[in-house]
């Protein structure tokens, strides 16, 4: 067997945008922005100092506006689960800030709205955007005999860390009329709910498409590094998460997984006859326990499948030094992640109802549900999605997240210190050398232009420093090149700008 190598791993999630009036107009308020609208005024709240809306930001991270005016931010590639964590939940209070300002900005033209942001994946109009995760692999890593492996983890993987989903079940007027119904029934509950509201969409196992046909994982060559010597698996199916140690414990299970892969590790009896069938099951279920085939013809659970891959993985952590990856988040895979198997095999949420976000979801949505004891039908229907809304909503006011965190009914992986340094301080990776640069270009007001894998000053013009190694944390062109930015004087960066200021080369 071989010792796998340390990789990086980075998050992406793409954000609905939306604007809701509030209170009485006056009769000259301006109309709402509507989506495109919207966006655009969201950037123009960017931090101080760039010109365009593609913007490389002093922790390491990239935020931009993506096709189909969806705000997406990028963290930076991570060792470290607790630093994914960290610097995603930065990225979600950088555009919170950036909403805000925008807000105050619509007051003063004499239009009361709010800007929602929503970390979901479908919009009522049935558009999905994502969540995907970037794992770096060795180039020489047999894509072929993982692939089959990869598949079957991915396509039952939303049992542990899925978002969860209100469904049109009977008690909306489906299949029964429960018109009038007056308490929560757990059998009518479990019809109307399911784990995962992304697992239909996905039709393809692997895609080099990520908006056309919705795939498990992207296969264009971007390696985002030296590409003689690493890959970037693009993993493109998850639940766009809330909860820290879902997010966590999402990640954690998947660079595990990839150790264990790259060591030898077999897996083979797991590997699905059809996992995307298996998959879009989840997109219907409510515990994972319906029967699925194996490639070798047995016929076992999702849960059956899902607890086999843990207990391996969590074999492999065991009999080797602690990863750098699993420093201060070991507990979720070892008990954080038997204790959801737990909770679905005994169809008892109690368990993991404050870290697991389908379950938190579930436990919302109930408590709704006795509370508002005679709803029924429409009216229902509309409470459920209102709080799956809220759920994923970034907003102070109406977002559900920071309310359940104060409360304690929402658990965190990282401390509030760790997050609020997440907001200017990159991880110990690369990521180190481009904020540094970014950081020290914005100080002096010098233009530059970065990608994940260079850093340019373009005024005044300088060859360009190639950062091939994603955990390589000191570079001496990377220095020499943040000490010239420093001690830059004025006249030398009267240039014209050309490209806009930290948007030339990014990848699209
Ligand atoms: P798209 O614009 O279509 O989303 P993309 O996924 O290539 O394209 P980004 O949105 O810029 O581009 O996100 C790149 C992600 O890859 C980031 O989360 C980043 O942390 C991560 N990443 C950067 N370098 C590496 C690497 N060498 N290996 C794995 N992941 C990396
Ligand atoms: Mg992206
Ligand atoms: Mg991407």
């Amino acid at each position: 067997m071989r010792t796998p190598a340390p990789r990086v791993t980075g998050l992406e999630t793409e954000f609905a945008i939306l604007c809701a009036p509030t209170g009485r107009q006056s009769c000259d308020a301006p109309p709402p922005p509507d989506i495109e609208a919207a966006a655009a005024l969201l950037f123009r709240h960017r931090p101080a100092g760039y010109r365009s809306n593609n913007l490389f930001l002093p922790n390491g991270g990239r935020l931009y506006l993506d096709v189909g005016s969806h705000p997406e931010y990028a963290t930076a590639e991570c060792l470290a689960v607790r630093d994914l964590v960290a610097q995603d939940q930065a990225g979600k209070a950088i555009l919170a800030t950036m909403a805000t300002s925008a807000e105050e900005d619509l007051r003063s033209r004499g239009l009361s709205a709010r800007l929602h942001l929503l970390a979901n994946n479908t919009d009522s109009a049935g558009h999905t955007y994502g969540c995907h995760e970037s794992y770096s692999v060795p180039r020489d890593l047999d894509e072929g005999a993982v692939l089959p492996v990869l598949a079957a983890f991915l396509a039952t993987r939303p049992l542990l860390v899925g978002s969860g989903t209100p469904l049109a079940g009977p008690a909306e007027g489906g299949q029964q009329d429960r018109a009038g119904a007056d308490h929560a029934d757990q059998e009518d509950e479990d019809l109307a709910w399911a784990l995962s509201p992304r697992a239909p969409h996905l039709r393809a196992l692997t895609s080099a498409d990520t908006t056309g046909q919705r795939a498990l994982i992207n296969t264009r060559d971007e390696p985002h590094a030296d590409p003689a010597r690493l890959r970037r698996l693009h993993v493109t199916c998850a639940d766009t998460t809330i909860a820290e140690p879902t997010t966590g414990l999402r990640s954690a299970l998947t660079l595990a997984l990839l150790d264990a892969l790259e060591a030898g590790q077999d897996f083979s009896d797991l590997v699905l006859a059809d996992p995307l069938e298996v998959l879009a099951a989840l997109g219907a279920s409510s515990w994972g326990q319906e029967p699925v085939r194996t490639r070798d013809g047995r016929l076992l659970s999702a849960v059956d499948i899902q607890e086999s891959f843990l207990e391996r993985i969590l074999a492999f952590v065991q009999r080797h030094d602690p990863p750098a990856a699993l420093e201060g988040a070991g507990h979720l895979l070892s008990d954080l992640a038997p204790r959801v198997i737990t909770a679905l095999r005994r169809r008892d949420i109690s368990g993991i109802d404050t870290e697991i976000d389908w379950a938190i979801k579930r436990r919302l949505l109930r408590a709704q549900r006795e509370r508002h004891g005679g709803l029924g039908g429409e009216a229902l229907a509309v409470l459920r999605s209102r709080i799956d809304l809220a759920y994923h909503d970034l907003h102070p006011q109406t977002g559900l997240a920071g309310r359940l965190e104060a409360q304690g009914a929402m658990a965190r992986l990282c401390s509030p210190q760790e997050r609020q340094r997440a907001q200017t301080e990159p991880p110990a990776t690369r990521a180190q050398l481009r904020g540094a640069f970014i950081q020290a270009c914005l100080d002096r007001g010098a233009d530059f232009s970065v990608t994940w894998e260079g850093l340019r000053l373009d005024s005044p013009p300088t060859t360009p420093v190639d950062l091939p190694d994603p955990l390589r944390v000191q570079d001496p062109g990377a220095e020499s090149l943040i000490g010239k930015v420093r001690s830059l004087r004025p006249e030398q960066m009267r240039q014209i700008d050309l490209v806009g200021r930290g948007g030339l080369g990014a990848p699209g």
